[in-house]
């Protein structure tokens, strides 16, 4: 439709607030999710880092208290093996020479039994009793080793089972006695049970799936509190994965599966002194996070809600703004258009002709101007009734509307039963031949009802062709004048304005 042209095109404009607020909205929400997700990040590394050093710390408790166990242990084997020596001991009475032997056994807090090793592993003596117990030692991997090793250092056995009923773990310190030649001549061997860790552990909080283990170099389980499974105690780890980690990296922590219970844990280990033992203390990453994760899920539900609400403010906000701008829209065409007949109003009709008359001086391009006005309408209402008369010039609306077909035009009413069609480079030729096919087409239209008369229009025509000295107002003032030159020639036809023709 001609009258288009004059609508304002606010729909792009209008966009760009929408498109903006969906914008800042977003950029809000990632900055927001960016917030949370490093402050949880954070969070987790610090979660990490309390539970590292928690087991760090007692992994060092428990290794001062290991090396200060085993000093005792050598404290009382090197006493063991200086009162042996003594040649003043043969002669006292046994009580008293088992006294002197284990004097400092006494200081020691363990639990296992000292004995004291002839060079053929037979018992000499024994803390246990005054009387020794019998019993041959000889085939003991420990008694083996020092026949062979003049080395005087204390030697640590792998977890062996006792011979006695109990038939518990332990591990035995012993060292070798020699004579003035360096010849071996016996043992002095102290064996601790391994239930003394499990005491030691259980009073250490590790929460309820953690564990904490001591481990021989060689990858054998001397102890483990709380036990994640029978019988693991005396087992070789030497090839598992984790172990092969703990004894390349010595000291540190890192999170693996564990694979006894498949369970995802902390291990944080060191290396006890010089000794050939590992501690090993191992947190379950459930427990470790189970704060994290109750704070990660209440913040991540949080900012979601939180976000959600952006999200749905920002929509109603666009609706609004749609629905306002849609509007708007709606106004502007109405502003623009007679309500009557859906052509372009009369305010729109001037706007456009002042566009289009500064834009022929500026390209000097013709430019006509088509004044159309009903013939004998009044009579025509006053026969028929007004109602029938609307009915009638919306038909003849219709029909100039058609008839103005290229974009540039623009057909209006310019009041009552007249209307205007402005024609931008257009000359008279052509548009005495828009003009023509209007009141020919218009002649040619059916009655709007049975009672009315077909109705005929007159138009006047004028044509800018360059001519500088003619203003807007002469320029429709002329076309007025050719239209009612064309009412005076008899009407229903069309007149070009002769008067005033442009140079
Ligand atoms: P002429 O051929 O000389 O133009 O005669 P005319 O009767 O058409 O001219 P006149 O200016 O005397 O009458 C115009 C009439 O148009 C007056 C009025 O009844 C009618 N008219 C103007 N606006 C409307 C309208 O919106 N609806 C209706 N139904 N009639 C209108
Ligand atoms: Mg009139
Ligand atoms: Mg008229």
């Amino acid at each position: 439709m001609s009258v288009s042209r004059a609508t304002p095109r606010t729909g792009k404009i209008a966009s760009n607030p929408e498109r903006l607020l969906v914008l800042a909205s977003s950029l809000i929400v990632v900055a927001i999710l960016s917030i949370v997700t490093y402050l949880l990040i954070r969070e987790h590394a610090a979660a990490e880092q309390a539970a590292t050093r928690a087991a760090n710390n007692i992994v060092q408790l428990i290794e001062a208290d290991v090396l200060r166990n085993v000093e005792l242990y050598d404290l009382s084997l090197k006493g063991l093996i200086s009162a042996a020596q003594r040649d003043d001991l043969k002669d006292v009475s046994a009580p008293i020479r088992h006294l002197a032997l284990f004097d400092r056994a006494t200081a020691a807090p363990y639990k296992g039994d000292i004995l004291l090793l002839d060079k053929h592993g037979e018992v000499l003596a024994d803390s246990a009793s005054v009387v020794p117990r019998t019993g041959n030692y000889a085939d003991r991997e420990y008694f083996r080793s020092h026949i062979d090793n003049p080395d005087p250092g204390m030697m640590i056995s792998p977890p062996f089972r006792a011979r006695t009923a109990e038939h518990d773990w332990r591990i035995s310190f012993s060292r070798r006695l020699s004579n003035e030649n360096g010849e071996f001549i016996g043992v002095a061997e102290a064996a601790m049970r391994l239930s003394y860790f499990n005491e030691l552990f259980k009073n250490l909080d590790i929460g309820r799936n953690g564990s904490i283990n001591l481990i021989s170099r060689d990858g054998v389980l001397l102890a483990q509190q709380p036990p994640l499974a029978d019988d693991l105690i005396g087992k070789s780890f030497s090839n598992r994965p984790n172990f092969v980690r703990i004894l390349r990296e010595g000291n540190g922590s890192f999170g693996s599966v564990s694979s006894v219970d498949r369970m995802h844990r902390l291990y944080t280990f060191s290396q006890v002194g010089d000794l050939p033992l590992i501690v090993v203390v191992a947190l379950s990453i459930d427990e470790v996070f189970a704060a994290w994760q109750r704070t990660a899920l209440l913040i991540s539900g949080a900012t979601g809600a939180l976000c959600i609400a952006l999200f749905w403010l920002t929509w109603q906000l666009c609706r609004e703004l749609r629905r306002r701008q849609d509007a708007e829209q709606e106004l502007a065409r109405l502003a623009a258009v007679d309500a009557l007949t859906g052509l372009a109003n009369r305010r729109t009709l001037d706007q456009v002709m002042n566009n289009e008359w500064a834009r022929a001086r500026r390209t000097n391009q013709p430019l006509s101007l088509l004044m159309v006005d009903v013939d004998h309408f009044k009579s025509f209402n006053d026969r028929f009734g007004h109602p029938l008369g609307d009915q009638a010039l919306r038909a003849v609306a219709q029909n100039i509307g058609t008839c103005a077909g290229r974009p540039a035009d623009l057909a209006a009413r310019y009041g009552g039963e007249e209307f205007a069609i402005v024609l931008p480079e257009t000359d008279s030729a052509g548009a005495a031949v828009l003009a023509e096919r209007i009141r020919a087409s218009i002649a040619a239209l059916p009655p709007v009802s049975e009672q009315a008369t077909p109705l005929t229009v007159s138009i006047g025509i004028n044509t800018w062709s360059g001519n500088p000295d003619i203003s807007l107002d002469q320029w429709v003032s002329d076309a007025d004048k050719a239209l009612y030159q064309a009412k005076y020639s008899g009407r229903n036809r069309v007149v070009s304005n002769m008067s005033r023709r442009s140079s």
